[in-house]
């Protein structure tokens, strides 16, 4: 065989080692306490939402942070088992409550808000 074949047998190796490298890394990651996965969500998910906002392909949720749990410590002494997280990690209930807009255009849109729903409702 000539070098071309070698060249496309190598590519394969390769990209045999790399997917072989992910999934060990996978195998690893998904043994990890729930505060590191936790860690690895927000980052995933701080890289989905600029993909997103750029309009390029959003990577999905990789799979070993799949079930991932909110994990906040109820009233009750367990802890949270909702698997819908948001940005944070932690599910809608224990997020944290919001601090409002941040950039000056947010909080301009807010007071035009705050001043439209005053209009409808008449009472300024
Ligand atoms: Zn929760």
């Amino acid at each position: 065989m000539g070098r071309h074949y070698k060249g496309v047998a190598d590519a394969l190796a390769l990209l045999h080692r790399a997917a072989e490298a992910e999934r060990q890394w996978a195998v690893c990651a998904a043994t990890l306490p729930d505060e590191s996965k936790r860690q690895l969500f927000r980052q995933w998910w701080a890289e989905a939402s600029v993909a997103q906002a750029a309009g390029r392909y959003v990577r999905s949720c990789p799979r070993y942070l799949r079930g991932l749990t909110c994990g906040a410590k109820k009233k009750d002494g367990t802890h949270c088992r909702s698997t819908t997280l948001c940005a944070n990690g932690r599910c809608k209930f224990h997020g944290g409550a919001s601090t409002g807009p941040r950039t000056p255009e947010g909080r301009a849109r807010a007071i035009e808000n705050l001043k439209l729903d005053r209009l409808k409702r008449g009472n300024s």
